[in-house]
């Protein structure tokens, strides 16, 4: 399975400090974010249906 920080590609294989979570928006894509970009609150973006979200 591919664990990598949506935002920043992270490898977060063998971490804990994520969060993950579908998109809010059409709910088919997961949307992974490390701890850095968490508490940078960088946005995300969906791949399937562009949405970019904070
Ligand atoms: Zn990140
Ligand atoms: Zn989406």
């Amino acid at each position: 399975m591919d664990l990598k920080c949506t935002t920043c590609g992270v490898n977060l294989i063998g971490q804990d400090d994520f969060v993950k979570f579908e998109c809010p928006q059409c709910g088919e894509t997961t949307i992974i974010r490390c701890n850095r970009c968490k508490k940078l609150s960088t946005k995300f973006k969906c791949e399937k249906c562009e949405f970019e979200g904070p």
